[in-house]
């Protein structure tokens, strides 16, 4: 018997974006359920020999489930089914991940391990991004919504600054023992994890404000940059820039910030 109701195992893609490697995880008792995988993350043979094995020990892998459609998620997704004979795969939509065989709105519920499984849409790192809640016992499978290592990337076009937002908003209401990151170590503080990156993204927001107003009109989004960013690596930097981009666009859409060619100019409100 198994004391968790899941295993995490390291993919072998570790990178600048994925810091150590993606958690694949496998999940499930060995029970008429079966066991569940979300995100095979790579197509080495190793990898997948160790997730088919895991699941074997589960109950035997019915489904594939992927968080969203960046490839250190939905990589291994075609090779992991074609081994398993086409257990059917599920993300959010066809647009995000094009070898799904079932889109997966918000709010689908999958029985494992005698728990449900609920998908959460949760865009903001990206449009197509699904959280997966094991209800009963409150662990929280968070794809790249939150991070084990830093605060992770929003960065346009493919991140939206206000939806993330809205998304961990969301996640307040949500009672969460464990969160279950796609990459680094579990998170034993959920709610104040997600607290504080709230409270890091508007600490942002309101450090772009000043500097806009420090910089006055025609600032541009590198102005802004070394301006916040004075202690950071100016390597950093183009980073920093889509970041600032971000939460420009979400200012933008809130009406307190205009875009005039490459600069920005605060609205009165
Ligand atoms: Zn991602």
């Amino acid at each position: 018997m198994h004391t968790s109701i899941y295993t995490t195992l390291l993919a072998p893609n570790a990178s600048l974006m994925s810091g150590p490697g993606t958690n694949t995880i496998v999940l499930g008792r060995e029970d008429e359920d079966g066991a569940l995988v979300i995100d095979p993350a790579d197509a080495a043979p190793a990898h997948l020999a160790a997730i088919v094995q895991e699941g074997e020990r589960r109950g035997g892998i019915r489904k594939i489930l992927v968080t969203h459609g960046h490839p250190d998620h939905a990589g291994g997704v075609v090779e992991l089914r074609d081994q398993l004979g086409g257990v059917p795969v599920y993300a959010f939509s066809r647009q995000g991940t094009p070898v799904l065989d079932h889109e997966t709105p918000d709010g689908t519920t999958f029985r494992v391990g005698g728990d449900i499984l609920r998908a959460l849409h949760t865009p903001g790192h990206r449009f197509d991004h699904l959280c997966f809640l094991l209800e009963g016992a409150q662990i929280l499978f968070a794809g790249d919504h939150i991070s084990g290592i830093t605060t992770n990337v929003i960065a346009p076009p493919d991140g939206d600054m206000l939806d993330y937002l809205n998304a961990l908003k969301r996640l307040q209401s949500v009672a969460i023992a464990e969160i279950v990151p796609a990459h680094g170590p579990e998170v034993a503080d959920p709610q104040a994890r997600i607290s504080e990156y709230i409270a890091h993204r508007l600490l942002r927001e309101q450090q772009i404000l000043s500097a806009m107003q420090q910089l006055g009109a025609g600032a541009t989004i590198p102005h802004m940059v070394a301006l916040i960013y004075q202690d950071v690596d100016p390597k950093l930097h183009p980073v920093a820039a889509y970041s600032v981009e971000a939460h420009l666009i979400k200012l933008e859409k809130e009406g307190r910030v205009e875009r005039s060619a490459d600069t920005w100019i605060l609205r009165e409100t």
